[in-house]
């Protein structure tokens, strides 16, 4: 990490934005590894023949709990996004929409790799609000990258 990413992240940390990232997490469904060849996926065909196992839903996980993680963030509603470069990254965006620059977990300031967040089964609560990460870019930032995320509002 260079210094121009430790003073983003201590700036981040001292007057960030709080969010709550909502992360599905369980034991892995034995449907998804019970493709032809070692496929990983979701597989109907194993949930019928096992009718009596934990049901997936395709989701491919089983014992599912939620971990709340408390966050802070760099964010910007739809109508504060003024760059260009931002607007060409995400395209058209809707007055719901909001996007966060990089995010780092409150209780040890590491950042979360956005290429793990699902947007099936993960979501985001802010301002009462539920969102899911659309999409991610990674943003040069001097010699380095940081993460740039669009939430969609869902609920
Ligand atoms: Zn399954």
């Amino acid at each position: 990490m260079n210094q121009d990413q430790l003073s983003l992240y201590a700036a981040i940390a001292q007057s960030g934005i709080a969010i709550t990232f909502n992360k599905k997490t369980g034991d892995p469904c034995p449907c998804a590894t019970s493709g032809d060849g070692g496929r990983v996926g979701y597989s109907a065909e194993w949930h019928r023949e096992n009718p009596d196992a934990d049901h997936c839903n395709g989701s491919l996980i089983i014992n599912a709990s939620v971990s709340v993680i408390n966050c802070k963030t760099l964010l910007y509603n739809a109508d504060q996004i003024k760059t260009d470069e931002l607007k060409a990254m995400f395209g058209e965006l809707q007055p719901d929409d909001i996007v966060i620059n990089v995010l780092l977990n409150s209780s040890d300031w590491s950042e979360i790799d956005m290429s793990g967040i699902s947007e099936q089964d993960d979501t985001f609560t802010y301002n009462g609000n539920t969102y899911v990460l659309r999409q991610y870019k990674d943003l040069q930032v001097s010699d380095s990258f940081c993460q740039v995320g669009l939430l969609k509002r869902i609920a």
